[in-house]
C-alpha cells in the first residue's frame, strides 16, 4: 500500500505534524501505530500482520521513529519522513516499543493492534493510560487532499469500467460464485492491485445485504445485486450495482425506481455543511411514500479511503457535518426476506461546488441474458 504523494516525504512530515497538533488538543503524549491504515497514511509503510511487532511511535514533541522487524527494514520507503530502528531476532521489540514511549502518561493506539502487543505494552508501561487512536486520526484520514481524491476516482472509474462489461455478459445459468470471480477477475485486469470484495446476491440471496457468492445457479427473472470494490494503489473502490435476468417485473421496474429516486436525493443532498445523519434521512424520506422505508435495514454509507470502511459514517446519530474533502458511499438498499433485495452505490466526494459523484457507470437496472 502506498498512499500518493511526494517521494521525498513531505506527504507524510505535513500528515505527522497534524497528528501531533490534534494530540495538543487531545492532550494525549504519544501515539503507537502498528497494523491497519494509519501507518500507511503517515509513512507510506504497511505493516506486516505477523507477529514480529512493527510500531510507529509518534510522540506530541520528539521525533517519529518507526520500530520494525530486521528481516522488513528493506520495505520501509527511505524518504525521511520517520527514523528507522530495525529489532534482531532475538531482542524485545516491547522493551525497545516501551523505551521509545518512556514519561508518557496518556498514549493513543492504533485501532488494529493485535491484543497480544497491547497486553504487553500495557504491561511494559504502567503508568500509561491507553485510548484509541482512531479518535485522533480518523477525522484528519477522513478529509482528503487532492491527490487522495484523484487516486479515489482512478479506483472509482476502474469499477465503473467493470460495471459497464457486465452489462453485456450472460447471468443466467451460471453460479454467483462463478459471476463473483469475474468481477474479481476484471478488477484486477483494470488495474486494482487487490480485490476486497465481489458480493453478487441473486434472488432470495440478494435480501442479505452481504450475502457471500454461493453455488446458486442464477435463473430467469433473478435480480441480482452486485457490490465489487477493490485497491489500487492504497486507495479503494466500492460500488454497487443491479442486474435484472430477462424482463424485469413491474414490482422489480417500480421498486427500483423508487431506490434509484432516493439515492440520487440522498446524493444531491450530501453538501458541504450537511449533517452526516441529514443524507441519510433524505433517503428514507423518500422510500417512505413507496413503502419501502422500513426495508432499508442498514446505515446509507460509510466513508472511503486507504479502507474501505471509514469515518465519516453516514449514519442516523451523527450529526457531524459534512466538510469540503469528505469521501463516502452513498448507497440506499431496500430487501426482501426470502425474495430479493437490492441497492445501488456510488462514491461521492463533497466539495464547496456541490456533491462530486466518482462512480459515473449507468445506474439503470441492466438487462442481462
Ligand atoms: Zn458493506
Ligand atoms: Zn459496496
Ligand atoms: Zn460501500
Amino acid at each position: 500500500m502506498t498512499p500518493q504523494g511526494d517521494a521525498n516525504g513531505t506527504v507524510f512530515e505535513v500528515r505527522q505534524a497534524r497528528v501531533r497538533a490534534a494530540l495538543e488538543l487531545a492532550g494525549i503524549d504519544a501515539v503507537l501505530l502498528s497494523v491497519g491504515a494509519d501507518l500507511p497514511y503517515l509513512t507510506g509503510y504497511e505493516a506486516m500482520p505477523l507477529e514480529r511487532l512493527t510500531i510507529l511511535v509518534l510522540p506530541r514533541d520528539g521525533e517519529a521513529v518507526l520500530v520494525v522487524p530486521e528481516l522488513e527494514a528493506p520495505r520501509v520507503p527511505d524518504h525521511g519522513a520517520c527514523t528507522i530502528v530495525p529489532w534482531s531476532e532475538t531482542v524485545d521489540p516491547i522493551g525497545i516499543v516501551a523505551g521509545l514511549a518512556a514519561g508518557a502518561t496518556t498514549i493513543a493506539i492504533g485501532d488494529l493492534t493485535w491484543t497480544r502487543f497491547t497486553l504487553a505494552l500495557q504491561a511494559a508501561l504502567p503508568d500509561a493510560s491507553f485510548s484509541p487512536a482512531n479518535a485522533v486520526t480518523g477525522p484528519l484520514r477522513a478529509v482528503k487532499d487532492a491527490d487522495e481524491i484523484a487516486a479515489l476516482r482512478a479506483a472509482a472509474h476502474a469499477v465503473d469500467a467493470v460495471a459497464v462489461e457486465m452489462r453485456a455478459r450472460p447471468f443466467g445459468g451460471r453460479t454467483e460464485a462463478d459471476v463473483s470471480r469475474e468481477f474479481v477477475d476484471r478488477m484486477l485486469e483494470h488495474g486494482h492491485q487487490r480485490t476486497n470484495f465481489a458480493i453478487v446476491g441473486s434472488g432470495p440471496n440478494g435480501a442479505s445485504p452481504h450475502h457471500d457468492a454461493s453455488d446458486r445457479v442464477i435463473r430467469d427473472g433473478d435480480v441480482i445485486v452486485c457490490d465489487f470494490g477493490a485497491t489500487m494503489h492504497g486507495y479503494c473502490s466500492d460500488t454497487t450495482r443491479m442486474f435484472v435476468v430477462g424482463d424485469p417485473s413491474d414490482e422489480i421496474a417500480d421498486t427500483y425506481a423508487a431506490l434509484a429516486d432516493a439515492q440520487e436525493l440522498a446524493v444531491r443532498a450530501a453538501t458541504v455543511g450537511t449533517p452526516c445523519e441529514e443524507v441519510d434521512a433524505v433517503a428514507r424520506r423518500a422510500l417512505e411514500p413507496h413503502g419501502l422505508a422500513g426495508a432499508f435495514i442498514h446505515r446509507i454509507g460509510h466513508g472511503i479511503g486507504l479502507e474501505a470502511h471509514e469515518d465519516p459514517y453516514i449514519v442516523a446519530g451523527n450529526s457531524q457535518p459534512l466538510v469540503a474533502g469528505h469521501a463516502f458511499s452513498i448507497e440506499p438498499g431496500v430487501y426482501f426476506p426470502g425474495r430479493f433485495g437490492m441497492r445501488l452505490e456510488d462514491i461521492v466526494v463533497a466539495t464547496d461546488a456541490g456533491p462530486d459523484r466518482l462512480n459515473r457507470s449507468p445506474r439503470d437496472l441492466a438487462v442481462v441474458g
